[in-house]
């Protein structure tokens, strides 16, 4: 024993929200009082960082350790199932545990207490000197403080100065009182009616609600075609979460261009109070509101992107993942993970229920639903009067389109006839812009984006060519940059743009738009867009996948799919799931025709009828279409029969590339039932500058296949130029 022992103390394992493995431990003071999942900053090297306390133990240390700076009292708790499903999303998906914290912290001011402001209120008694200014702001200022009016904002609305507000405040006339600047979101009323639900409708919500009520883990598929109400169905669920249990929670994911002011006023009349919302275009104020209103419980109703399963919640009781097929739920930088398996973890910590709906559900999703692993609710039917659309092919061979044209003789009829009739079309081209690659007649050079192997897009409303994948724009040039060759640079194949220019020279006077996303940049642009589809402003609607999806347009009853053929043709390599994607794609925009109570049909033009995609397609035959795609998956072992991972190795020239490759997969581990393949260029070979190689790796099912590449990543050692990314679920394969 020493002479001198060092008294014990707490130390506190810290969390920091950046790329580190694991917390690190800090000493507290002795009168420092801490909790798990509090708040608290800490020194780093020189700077001060919040983070998270992730464990406490008794000192001493054997080493010397720096002290806790400071306990954010002001912030809620990071509640244990969040810390859990931290600790375990981290785990799964191969990512520094530190990244997954960064997730749960993303925005930056909510940490700290909600600032103030003064907002202010009539008062009683009129001043002794009533000037036309101020019996103007007198006849607008509200009658309590509550409304939430500033000074500055009265002066505006009344058309005053600010020394009118003041005076009247100085004479008592207005009154003033504090208020935190985050508004509290109002309860959702579970009372309020929704539709007579039909039957069969009916039945899906009474099993929903039975979940609800378990308390326990339920994972559900709400299995229905396009229009049958799904909504109308998790709607009841999430009353049901409600009346059981006063504080409950629930969060409704979306596709992140899905949330639409259309879909907003749907929440807000079943539930008689706005939804809380998140997702990338809210600004740093709103975010701020909502990350808080959830960790104080209040905000009760959540809708929002991936990343909404982040969000601080305290007593979560429901996850919906509405289009649970969705490619964008899958996040592929940064802490990479998919958002609908991730929602199925996260409602397993919290013994919640979580529903994935969908008319066209993931072979992953269904291949559980068939194991009886989720139960599994079908809607088959549209409500009312409404059917499922007609679905007619137009072969291309046979039905060719005029030169430099794109529209089968076929699909033109059938517009005309939609004109006629007063309904409205949709034409689906899943391409942004003008033309998708930029040719010079002169020396057959296809232009490239100068960082990566893609071509460049012409975009004609804005006169640029534009890279897809990362942003890079260029003015289209004149003279061609490879030869010099003046005004020889052509587009080559349809895009949104150019396929609009054909239809405007075939119906003249109809009123036709494009939807994609550029031209629904902003909230204010897409919310433009459905407003006047639902106006009937628009004849004709073309667009991208953006227009594919979720919208309810009762008057659209033709939908044209322009190049049904896209997404099987290579681009990505050999994908397996280039099918599927392509079934549910066109599905999805089928779907959009027929909602309401005229019938629909949707043309699906075509240069592979014979295709799996296409046939089940024609014969409404979805199952048939996935048991042949889960055949194909289940004799390759490939998920969801067996494990895939992959591996993006990156460096700044080919051979560095090449070399750090070669280098990773010799040290692969040997385990059975693993296989190596590459490594290969990556579907993206070349990426802001750096070439990209791939390793795919694929194992049983019984392999905890996270634990194998996290360990054999550790092992290797390569230069500080290379990049490693690792993707445990990737989403083309
Ligand atoms: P899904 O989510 O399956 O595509 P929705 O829930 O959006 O379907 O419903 C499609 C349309 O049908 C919506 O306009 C909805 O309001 C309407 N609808 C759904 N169920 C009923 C019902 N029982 N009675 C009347 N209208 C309904």
């Amino acid at each position: 024993m020493s002479l001198f022992p060092e008294p014990d103390y707490q130390i506190a394992s810290v969390l920091l929200p950046m790329p580190l493995p694991e917390a690190f431990d800090y000493r507290l003071h002795e009168d420092m009082k801490v909790e798990l999942g509090q708040f608290v900053t800490v020194p780093l090297g020189a700077r001060s960082v919040t983070g998270v306390v992730w464990s406490l133990k008794d000192g001493p240390s054997k080493r010397p350790l720096k002290y806790v700076e400071s306990v954010l009292e002001s912030a809620p708790l990071l509640p244990q199932v969040i810390r859990d499903f931290v600790d375990r999303s981290a785990k799964y998906t191969c990512t520094p545990l530190g990244n997954m914290l960064a997730m749960c912290m993303r925005s930056r001011d909510a940490l700290l207490p909600s600032p103030v402001e003064n907002y202010v209120f009539k008062k009683q008694g009129a001043p002794s000197r009533l000037t036309p200014a101020r019996q103007k702001v007198l006849s607008i200022a509200p009658d309590t403080a509550q409304a939430g009016i500033t000074a500055a904002e009265l002066a505006r609305q009344a058309g005053v100065s600010a020394g009118v507000i003041k005076g009247l405040i100085e004479a008592d006339a207005l009154g003033q009182e504090e208020f935190p600047i985050d508004k509290p979101f109002r309860k959702p009323n579970s009372e309020l009616k929704g539709f007579d639900l039909t039957d069969e409708q009916q039945a899906g919500a009474d099993a929903l609600c039975e979940a609800v009520r378990s308390q326990t883990f339920k994972p559900i598929l709400l299995d229905g075609v396009t229009g049958s109400g799904k909504t109308e169905v998790y709607f009841e669920a999430i009353a049901e979460a409600l009346r059981i249990d006063q504080t409950a929670q629930i969060l409704v994911l979306l596709p992140e261009i899905a949330l639409t002011q259309a879909v907003r006023e749907r929440f807000e009349n079943r539930f008689g109070a706005a939804p809380a919302e998140w997702h990338s275009n809210a600004t740093q104020k709103e975010r701020r509101r909502v990350w808080r209103e959830v960790g104080a419980g209040r905000a009760q109703i959540v809708v929002g992107a991936r990343s909404a399963l982040f969000l601080p919640f305290q007593n979560l009781r429901l996850i919906i993942v509405d289009e649970e097929h969705d490619g964008s739920y899958k996040q592929d930088e940064g802490a990479v993970y998919q958002g609908r398996d991730l929602s199925v973890m996260r409602a397993h910590i919290g013994a919640a229920t979580v529903v994935l709906a969908s008319a066209t559900p993931s072979l992953e999703t269904l291949a559980n639903a068939y194991q009886g692993r989720y139960q599994h609710i079908k809607l088959l039917a549209r409500p009312g009067a409404a059917v499922l659309p007609d679905i007619l092919l137009a072969d291309m061979k046979q039905n060719p389109p005029a030169k430099d044209c794109w529209l089968s003789p076929l699909l033109i009829d059938a517009l005309e006839q939609n004109l006629d009739a007063g309904e409205q079309s949709l034409l689906y081209l899943n391409r942004r812009g003008y033309a998708p690659l930029v040719i010079c007649k002169g020396c057959g050079e296809r232009l490239k984006a100068p960082d990566t192997e893609s071509w460049l897009t012409e975009h004609r409303y804005t006169g640029m060519l534009v890279c897809h994948l990362t942003g890079f724009m260029m003015k289209k040039p004149v003279n061609c940059p490879h030869c010099g060759a003046a005004d020889s640079l052509m587009g080559v194949g349809p895009g949104v743009e150019r396929l609009a220019e054909e239809v405007r020279g075939l119906f003249q006077g109809a009123r036709v738009e494009v939807f994609s996303s550029d031209t629904a940049k902003s909230p204010e642009e897409l919310n433009g867009i459905i407003h006047r589809m639902e106006q009937g402003q628009v004849d004709i609607l073309i667009g991208t996948q953006i227009a594919a999806k979720g919208h309810n347009f009762p008057n659209l009853t033709l939908v044209g799919a322009v190049d049904a053929d896209s997404g099987l043709k290579g681009g990505q390599g050999s994908d397996l799931r280039a099918g599927e994607r392509t079934f549910q794609l066109l599905s999805q925009v089928s779907g959009r025709a027929g909602r309401a109570d005229k019938p629909g049909r949707a043309i699906i033009q075509t240069y592979a009828p014979d295709s799996p995609s296409i046939q089940a397609l024609l014969a409404n035959d979805r199952d048939w279409f996935m048991e042949l795609e889960m055949k194909s998956r289940e004799d390759l072992g490939f998920p969801p029969f067996g494990r895939l991972a992959a591996v993006v190795i990156s460096a700044e020239n080919s051979l560095a590339a090449d070399d750090a490759a070669s280098a990773f997969v010799q040290g692969a581990p040997n385990v059975d039932g693993v296989d190596i393949w590459g490594p290969a260029p990556a579907p993206i070979a070349v990426l802001r500058g750096r070439h990209r190689r791939r390793l795919l790796i694929r194992s049983n099912r019984n392999v905890d296949l996270s634990a194998y590449v996290s360990s054999w990543r550790e092992r290797i050692k390569l230069s500080s130029s290379v990049r490693v990314s690792l993707d445990i679920e990737p989403y083309s394969f």
